[in-house]
């Protein structure tokens, strides 16, 4: 749903049942008698309703307009109404095939929001009846619940009480929780009386108590109503049921019932607080950075408070491989959270971390024989270093204390992981006397898509030949340096440089946290070059950008001379193999290892090649590249970030440039029209300037 600026916030509940004819159009009747009792102008709106005729007044609106029939009219908010009808009296998304229509909650939802914008100033409430259970299918991919969850309303779910009403009600409980939906109430509607069977009775009365309970422990801010069965051929009859649910109605009323998604500014509010509490990635606390607030998100797109869609050209510093809230992914982390979601990984093991552990090693360059799970990428480059000092001491070395690293590199904000940042981007000034000082060499100068130079490896030849033996080991991306440039270059380096470390006793240490898992077109940028490290760190994509994990592998080797004379390796964060990050990587592995990303991360540098191109037209810009699932555009001048973010959420995508890049790195599931949307919004910047200082 996209609201327009000034937009009336859209105030909405949802009223579904735990399944087909179970008394939620009554609820529903009955509930809107009670609200226009108290004088709020609701309004019952059956979205998709299936088994009529279309007319303005069918179906469920016939009871509707029925519960209200006595009472004044409110002008320009009749009673009912119905947005889409099909004659099949099947699930919506039968109905709709049959008629050669195909339904989508984004849809649905915006008849919703523009159905709303078209009543009368003064209408208060809408009360939106779903079409059957939570689950019956809109089409292949979605649910009636995906439309309760775009159009963000509170639910009262309707049960029938009969026997197995708890089952329903339960299950329908936790589909309501996953999707993180509120809940307003629980309507148990009672059947005709007397109830056939002699047990009959007791088990509605437990039936009632026990959900009653369960709603009291789960949700305590959800009301119980217990719906007799009503008479309904006249306005007594529907005033009755009105009267019992009049306390729920007074309950909307008083709190309102704000759609999340349909209020006008709903992220205002969190970004002044966010302001006076939070700190940001780089960022000051006192010169505040341009914030917006997300809300949702699906697929390849990031919804923020407001309703805007926007199309992610990040992969959230690229780690959402798959996209958003993919199915695998949240059934991995909720299953996982059922049975165990931390244990202190001293002294304990588990199938999450040892599944993983086995499957990385498996999938990661030949000769990496050992995993060390860390909670963030700066971490597993800790580690990485610590291995590296930890391997020299076990053989002896102890002269061995300093890294080698390229200039350009990135490799994480803590102190150890700075201290192997580019000198200069990476602010060792301000660190000054704090960090260890390290050896740094030229980077590589050569190009991917250039013929290879051999003379790139000229400083690092004469550095390990210089300071070869206080070298522990030599640290980089491999193929692109991420954050220090967005850099790719040729994969001979890597062969040449892995020789000279082997000649030099120096150990060679990839940080593959941002190339890992395909992004590159290999699924180590390893590969490239045919190089096993001897040390590489992971993390980034590894759980497909669902939680915080990363993993630093080593030899056999490595892993010997550290534990070399019964010494042990000293590191262990609290957080280490956390079962519920486990789960989700082995389940995003799944995913890769079904083998699309191949095709897709192809496809992708298809079209950031072209849909870039036109930006070699523009005189600022220095460069234009793009490999695997990486596109950038370099300015020969550091970019205005602020003001391209706002330019760019304008029209739609998520892109945060940096330093003089301009660089789009999508979800690899990004289908092509996105892509050219992306690469799109980049030229338009270009051409309308927006990427110039000063503001
Ligand atoms: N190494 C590389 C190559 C990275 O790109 C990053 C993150 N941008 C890190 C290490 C640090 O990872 P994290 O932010 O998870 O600490």
């Amino acid at each position: 749903m996209t609201p327009t600026e000034g937009s009336r916030p859209l105030r909405a509940v949802f009223v579904a049942g735990t399944g087909t004819d179970v008394g939620k159009t009554v609820a529903t009747a009955a509930l809107l008698r009670a609200l226009r009792g108290l004088g709020v102008a609701a309004q019952a709106v059956k979205p998709v309703q299936t088994g009529v005729a279309p007319a303005t007044l069918c179906g469920d609106a016939i009871s509707y307009a029925a519960a209200v029939a006595d009472l004044a009219p409110v002008p320009g908010v009749p009673p009912a109404a119905v947005l889409r009808a099909f004659s099949l009296p099947a699930s919506p998304q039968l109905a709709a095939a049959r008629e050669g229509g195909r339904l989508t909650a984004a849809d649905l939802a915006s008849s919703i929001g523009e159905h709303w914008e078209g009543l009368a100033p003064g209408a208060g409430l809408l009360l939106l009846e779903a079409a059957g259970g939570l689950l019956a299918p809109l089409n292949a991919r979605e649910g009636m619940i995906d439309l309760m969850a775009e159009v963000q309303a509170p639910v009262i779910l309707v049960a029938r009480n009969e026997l197995g009403a708890l089952n329903h009600a339960l299950l329908s409980l936790e589909a309501v929780r996953a999707r993180g939906l509120e809940l307003a109430a629980l309507v148990l509607v009672e059947p005709p009386r007397p109830v056939a069977e002699a047990s009959g009775e007791a088990v509605l009365a437990e039936n009632s108590r026990y959900l009653a309970e369960h709603l009291a422990a789960h949700w305590p801010q959800a009301l119980f109503c217990r719906l007799p069965w009503g008479e309904l051929s006249g306005p007594a009859g529907w005033q009755e049921l009105a009267q019992v649910l009049l306390p729920l109605a007074r309950a909307l009323a008083e709190t309102g019932s704000g759609s999340r998604a349909g209020d006008a500014r709903p992220g205002v509010d969190l970004e002044a607080r966010d302001h006076a509490a939070l700190w940001h990635p780089y960022a000051s606390a006192t010169l505040l950075p341009p914030l917006e607030t997300a809300a949702r998100s699906h697929d390849n797109r990031i919804v923020l408070a407001d309703g805007r869609e926007l199309i992610d050209g990040m992969s959230s510093w690229w780690a959402a491989v798959h996209g958003y809230n993919h199915p695998r992914l949240n059934h991995a982390l909720r299953a996982q959270s059922a049975l165990m979601p931390h244990v202190m990984f001293g002294g304990l093991t588990h199938a999450p971390a040892v599944t993983l552990g086995e499957r990385l090693l498996a999938a990661m360059p030949e000769g990496l024989e050992r995993i060390f799970f860390a909670d963030s990428g700066s971490v597993a480059v800790e580690v990485a270093l610590k291995m590296a000092l930890q391997c020299r001491q076990g053989r002896g070395e102890r002269r061995r204390t300093r890294f080698l690293t390229p200039r350009g590199g990135y490799h994480g904000d803590t102190l150890g992981a700075m201290s192997v940042c580019d000198p200069v981007t990476g602010m060792h000034s301000l660190f000054a006397g704090m960090l260890p000082q390290q050896f740094f060499m030229e980077r590589p100068s050569c190009r991917f898509d250039a013929p290879f130079d051999p003379a790139a490896l000229d400083d690092a030849r004469r550095i390990l030949a210089e300071h070869g033996d206080e070298v522990a080991a030599v640290i980089l991306e491999p193929v692109v340096q991420g954050a220090g440039g967005m850099w790719f270059y040729h994969p001979d380096y890597l062969r040449g440089l892995a020789d000279l470390c082997r000649r030099a006793g120096a150990l060679l240490i990839f940080d593959e946290i941002a190339t890992g898992f395909g992004r590159t077109g290999r699924f180590f940028a390893a590969e490239w070059a045919g190089v096993t490290p001897d040390i590489l760190c992971c993390g980034k994509a590894l759980t497909g950008g669902v939680l915080t994990l990363a993993a630093t592998a080593c030899t056999a080797e490595v892993a010997e001379d550290i534990c070399r004379g019964g010494r042990v390796f000293m590191h262990g964060p609290t957080f280490m193999g956390n079962p519920l990050a486990c789960a989700v990587a082995s389940a995003s592995l799944d995913i890769l290892e079904e083998n699309r990303w191949q095709a897709q991360v192809a496809r992708l540098e298809r079209g950031l090649a072209e849909g870039l191109a036109p930006c070699r037209n523009f005189p600022d810009v220095a460069d234009v590249r793009a490999l695997g699932a990486i596109g950038v555009v370099e300015m020969t001048a550091p970019v205005n970030g602020p003001r391209l973010q706002r330019f760019f959420v304008e029209r739609g995508v998520w892109i945060r440039p940096f330093g003089r890049l301009i660089y789009l790195m999508p979800p690899y599931i990004t289908p092509p029209e996105d892509v050219a949307r992306l690469c799109a919004a980049v030229v338009d910047a270009l051409a309308a300037d927006a990427w110039r200082l000063p503001d």
